[in-house]
């Protein structure tokens, strides 16, 4: 599924015509960047979001989640440093009139880099079969040893400039890897320039007297500032973590990637507090725990690696992102960051006010450290979705496109078909949705042959297609088809319920 363009399209595609997401404002164009979610969509993100919420917040007691404002008093963005340092390098291409982010460009390169080793490995795997030493191989063949130092000189060099400030390096960079425009192949590049990623908006109804104010562009501020209010009011002792989910808000310069990378997003996160100098334990801690909830929901080990971070972010001692293998390859879906006691610090410096807990086991009082999990829940939608649409070629030769979605998350969990719309087939159906609708999101669908309502619902995502027929009027069963398998079995309505519970349940999911 790796690089496939025609993958990715299908997925974007396929997200519009079964209701899950549509481009804003399309009757106008659209606006570039920012999607709406639809019926489908909607239902898919909640369940996202709530089997984050309940694995971060219920099933840790040492975990509360808050609901902050998308609007912050300014001073905010100046002590977390989002005014001064919240800015991407840009590129253009002066032919193709195109703008890039500048370490993308680079990264992309170094990327391909990385291919072109892993690659030889595999080749090189298949030549000598059972006696493949890799480790060996990679430490020791040339063309792997040379595309492999390259790549970490290149990232090198770019965390160093970066760092340093020193955009004209990052450009002279792109100009020594000769690296092109990725559309159009042109290297007329212009300089590399700072660009402050935050929408302003102004609070008050006259110019005069208006405060210029920002959208978030991330959750986390929210839950420094409410720091000691949390603790106090939660009585919440170290080690605990505030969680929230929400809105956030980046003037992106490249935005070409569907959802991935959005002007307007959301996401979900959660700050740690620690006790000075236990940070790393935490962050391996989170590391983990985090990884294991994304293999909980059964989309493959191999589709995610870390990405341990050269360049640090100011506040950061130790950083990773979780890559998920979208269409277009490995990316950035979740950041794990040891963020140390710099936003608290910050904050009291700009507030005045004293943010530090009172450790009864030490008697003394501190700023706490941070380790922070940070996850995009419209990324994690895409990576969902991308993973789940399948095409299958079937044993008497026919295909079927289906959504094969973790079922714990599926927008519907169950569709009831009447096999014919007579003989008292639909009201038994609809008796079944009305039951089941107290605790799941079901539907009802009596329109065509059923073979081809079983198709619809495979294309939705819906695991489970409960059909009632004449049989049903006799002994009180249906037939329960498993989206996956295609497998019917005869149940009686009474179990139903629990079935659908035993195979959607968060509890068996998670744990
Ligand atoms: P990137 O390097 O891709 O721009 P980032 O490192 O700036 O991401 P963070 O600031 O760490 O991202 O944000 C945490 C998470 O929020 C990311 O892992 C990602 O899932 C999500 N996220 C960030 N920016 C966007 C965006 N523009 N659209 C959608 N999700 C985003």
């Amino acid at each position: 599924m790796a690089n496939n363009e025609d993958q990715f399209k299908k997925v974007v595609s396929h997200a519009k015509e079964y209701g899950y997401i549509f481009g804003s404002s399309e009757i106008y164009d659209g606006l570039s960047a920012v999607y709406d979610y639809a019926q489908n969509g909607v239902e898919l993100k909640n369940n996202i979001r709530d089997y984050w919420w309940r694995s971060m917040v219920h099933m840790h007691q040492n975990i509360v989640g808050i609901d902050a404002a998308i609007l912050m008093h300014p001073t905010t963005w100046k002590a977390s440093g989002h005014v001064d340092a919240f800015n991407d390098p840009l590129i253009d291409n002066k032919d193709s009139k195109k703008r890039y982010r500048a370490d993308t460009l680079v990264e992309d390169y170094a990327e391909k880099l990385n291919i072109k080793a892993q690659k030889e490995i595999a080749k090189a795997k298949k030549r000598f079969g059972e006696a493949f030493d890799e480790e060996q191989f990679v430490t020791t063949n040339p063309r792997v040893v040379g595309y492999l130092t390259k790549k970490k000189d290149v990232l090198e060099r770019l965390a160093r400039s970066l760092d340093n400030e020193d955009l004209a390096d990052v450009k002279s960079l792109i100009e020594e890897l000769e690296i092109a425009d990725p559309e159009t192949g042109s290297r007329n590049w212009t300089d590399v320039r700072q660009f402050n990623l935050m929408f302003g908006t102004q609070l008050g109804a006259s110019a005069e007297s208006a405060t210029k104010l920002y959208l978030r562009p991330e959750t986390a501020q929210g839950i420094f500032v409410n720091f000691l209010n949390v603790q106090k009011t939660g009585r919440m002792k170290i080690p605990f973590g505030i969680a929230q989910t929400g809105k956030a808000f980046r003037n992106e310069i490249v935005a070409r990637q569907f959802i991935f990378r959005m002007r307007e997003f959301e996401q979900m996160e959660m700050q740690f507090f620690v006790r000075p100098g236990e940070e790393m334990k935490w962050y391996d801690y989170w590391k983990e725990t985090r990884l294991n909830w994304h293999l909980s929901l059964g989309l493959g080990a191999e589709n995610y690696r870390f990405h341990d971070h050269e360049k640090l972010a100011h506040y950061a001692n130790a950083a990773a992102d979780i890559e998920f293998n979208f269409p277009f390859g490995f990316k950035e879906l979740e950041g794990i960051h040891s963020r140390t006691d710099f936003d608290l610090k910050a904050h009291e410096k700009y507030s005045g006010k004293k943010l530090q807990f009172f450790d009864p086991e030490l008697n003394e009082s501190y700023v706490p450290y941070v380790v922070e999990t940070s996850i995009g829940l419209d990324r994690m939608f895409l990576a969902v979705l991308s993973h789940s649409l399948q095409e299958e070629t079937l044993d008497d030769g026919s295909t079927r496109v289906v959504l094969k979605l973790p079922s714990v998350l599926a927008p519907v969990k169950a569709a009831v078909l009447p096999l014919v719309k007579k003989d008292g087939l639909q009201e038994i159906a609809q008796k079944i949705v009305d039951e089941l609708a107290w605790d799941y999101n079901v539907s009802y669908d009596e329109k065509d042959a059923v073979g081809r309502r079983y198709r619809r619902q495979d294309a939705a995502g819906t695991p489970f297609c409960i059909t009632v027929d004449h049989q049903t009027k006799e002994d009180n069963t249906v037939t329960i088809r498993d989206r996956d398998s295609m497998l019917q079995e005869r149940i009686p309505i009474s179990e139903i319920a629990g079935k659908i519970k035993e195979l959607v349940s968060v509890r068996n999911w998670l744990s």
